[in-house]
């Protein structure tokens, strides 16, 4: 095995995911090898962070560099495209402990930032070189991967177990013909940088604005230097009315709905305007006998409720447990690989019930004008916040939220108008 180089852990891919979890094997004092096909910083989209996202950020000991590369983040505000009627919810009114607040980053600051992390915890990494192959068991126990490099030349590994942290590349599923789109969540996506768009009010200020609108969604998220990040979010029947370019497709979205066009008057645009189709997937297992998927390698549902690269990191940090624990025993690594990908699919089913609503009338009243009795409201903010497993203090109020969502629909049904006013009625005063 001459130009063979060996290693304990190979990680492909240096976004969230796969950084973490490098970090952290690192930091074990396990010998890991981080492929990155790209060269950071790198433009990536997935801009908006969670409040339990600065929990990993914490363990990892990030949390005053990304406080100082992001804008303060309190929470999500939602726009009625034909009202013009907004409401926020505010991290502060979550049930349960945890972070009040999270940031919003340029990705390619953050993702530099942790794939240095994981260099300076000692994880061997690469740039501008792509995985290309993959041998499950090249007859020593470990697994044989190639890698291509920028100058045409290959690169060969033996690694005891392998990462995938690939990203919507989904590298071993597309290998092993594991990756099923998800037929619940047709939607795509169009984006780009301005410059100049109007913020909300000063009260709102660090909000990320969800602007619902005809078959699909509108955010803006506020970057550092007076950056806004805004994309289009929208149904199959609304990509499927598209003419002419993405540019153009998206300029006909960003003008045809009042509460966006309001804030874009003196709106420059500075980025390339970018497309995304097909983005909901999953893989139907992630793992195997000396492999694991993390992070969107394994599973992307949608951005709405900003829930991408907190999934990534925590995939980071189960996959590196799972890494570690199958180095010393394979079928208790396996046994922790199980178990984590039950736990993370929990947390994904719980925000996809909201997600495969979003275009909902029903559901989209109800988060117009936000009820707390049992405490729904700040049940579901505390979803928002990202704290998905269900825990005792939020599964009553989430309870009580699905059950008055469905039986408003099933009156909706029967009288369309009179439910529709009595649910966008403001809620009675605490
Ligand atoms: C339109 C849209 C908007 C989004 N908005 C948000 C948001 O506001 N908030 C949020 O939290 N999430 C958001 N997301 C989701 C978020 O972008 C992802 O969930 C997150 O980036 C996943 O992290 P990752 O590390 O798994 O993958 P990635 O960040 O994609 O990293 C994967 C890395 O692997 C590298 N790679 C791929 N193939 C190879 C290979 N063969 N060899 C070597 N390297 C390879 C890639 O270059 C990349 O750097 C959004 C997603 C979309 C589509």
């Amino acid at each position: 095995m001459s130009d063979v180089e060996t290693c304990d852990v190979l990680v492909i891919g240096g976004g969230p995911a796969g950084s973490t979890a490098a970090a952290l094997l690192a930091s074990k004092g396990l010998d890991v090898v981080m492929v990155e096909k790209e060269a950071h910083p790198r433009f990536h989209i997935g801009e908006s962070l969670l409040p339990k996202n600065l929990e990993i950020i914490d363990r990892l000991g990030l949390s005053e560099q990304v406080a100082a590369m992001g804008v303060f983040k309190p929470g999500a505000e939602f726009v009625d495209d034909d009202t013009g009627e907004s409401v926020a919810f505010s991290f502060a009114l979550s049930l349960g402990g945890g972070k009040k607040h999270a940031y919003q980053v340029r990705r390619s600051e953050f993702d530099a930032m942790l794939f240095t992390e994981a260099e300076r915890r000692g994880a061997r990494t690469l740039q501008r070189t792509r995985v290309t192959a993959l041998e499950f068991d090249g007859g020593d126990g470990r697994a044989r991967v190639t890698a291509s490099t920028e100058d045409g030349g290959e690169k060969h590994f033996a690694p005891r177990f392998v990462l995938d942290a690939s990203g919507r590349d989904t590298f071993l599923a597309a290998k092993l013909g594991r990756k099923e789109s998800n037929k619940l969540n047709n939607t795509a996506a169009v984006y780009a940088h301005f410059r100049g768009v109007t913020p909300r009010d000063d009260e709102h200020e660090g909000y990320i604005t969800v602007h619902l609108v005809d078959n699909g969604w509108f955010w803006t998220i506020p970057l550092p230097d007076g950056v806004m990040s805004v994309g289009f979010v929208g149904t199959q029947a609304a990509f499927k009315a598209r003419h002419g370019t993405m540019e153009a497709f998206f300029d006909a979205r960003l003008a045809a709905s009042p509460t966006i066009r309001a804030r874009m008057h003196r709106a420059e645009r500075i980025s390339d305007v970018v497309g995304t189709g097909n983005y909901s997937y999953r893989v139907s297992d992630s793992t195997g006998p000396n492999y694991l998927m993390i992070g969107d390698a394994f599973a992307f549902i949608d951005p709405v409720f900003s829930s991408g690269v907190l999934f990534a990191m925590t995939g980071g940090e189960m996959g590196a447990n799972v890494a570690a624990r199958w180095l010393e025993n394979p079928a208790a690594g396996l046994a922790m690989a199980r178990k984590s990908e039950r736990s993370l699919l929990r947390g994904m089913n719980r925000i996809s019930w909201l997600i495969y609503r979003i275009n909902e009338p029903v559901l989209r009243a109800m988060f117009m004008a936000p009820r707390n009795t049992f405490r729904m409201r700040d049940g579901l903010i505390a979803m928002l916040a990202g704290n998905l497993e269900g825990d005792r203090n939020t599964r009553l109020p989430v309870l009580a939220f699905k059950a008055t969502y469905y039986v408003m629909l099933a009156l909706h049904r029967l009288a369309p108008k009179a439910v529709g006013q009595a649910l966008r009625s403001p809620a009675p005063a605490e």
